[in-house]
């Protein structure tokens, strides 16, 4: 039998382990129905109309990358970029997309720059569902606009979050950002 892993955080022990993940312990729930029903990667995307592209919340999409909106968002604004390639950790990229994936993030973080002027960002990728990966096959990394005072460390320690725009206004206000991201990264 495996021995019990302990989780042991210096910082304050009274906390559950679960509000020590870094993005997204209100997404449990979620991860939770991924293990039970597994389904279609959600960035393994065909073509998509208009309306398929909003219903699936994705922003850009070309020969190389997708980009979406996080449906369990860490606040406002938090995007998904990912290859194309169906690969769960970058070494198992190639070169070119590992640099095209980074073009992406770089030209994503542009044009949320410019439109939404965020005081600063989060990014990053989760890599395996030890580590919080939602869709750890299909590595994606993470990209959360930030404000001052619109979340803090401690409403991610009290697994409470604060997203005061929907999913959907979001959208809208992405989307003609993003549409001319292959710009970007051409
Ligand atoms: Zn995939």
């Amino acid at each position: 039998m495996a021995p019990k892993r302990r989780v042991v955080d210096r910082r304050d022990d009274a906390v559950p382990a679960e509000g020590l993940r870094l993005w997204a312990p209100w997404r449990y729930a979620y991860l939770r129905s991924l293990v039970s029903a597994p389904r279609a990667c959600i960035f393994c995307i065909g073509k998509m109309s208009p309306a398929g592209m909003r219903r699936h919340l994705v922003l850009f999409e070309n020969r190389d990358v997708v980009v979406m909106l996080n449906k369990y968002p860490y606040s406002s604004g938090h995007i998904l970029v990912a290859p194309r390639s169906h690969v769960a950790s970058p070494e198992l990229l190639t070169r070119p997309d590992r640099a095209v994936l980074a073009d992406a993030v770089a030209a994503s973080i542009k044009v949320m720059r410019a439109a939404l002027k965020p005081q600063g960002f989060n990014v990053g990728t989760n890599i395996g569902s030890a580590a919080g990966a939602g869709i750890a096959e299909h590595i994606h990394w993470h990209i959360v606009p930030r404000w001052s005072g619109d979340n803090n460390f401690m409403s991610v320690l009290a697994s409470t979050r604060v997203v005061s725009q929907s999913l959907e206004d979001s959208y809208d206000q992405l989307r003609p950002i993003f549409k001319n991201l292959g710009a970007e990264i051409s």
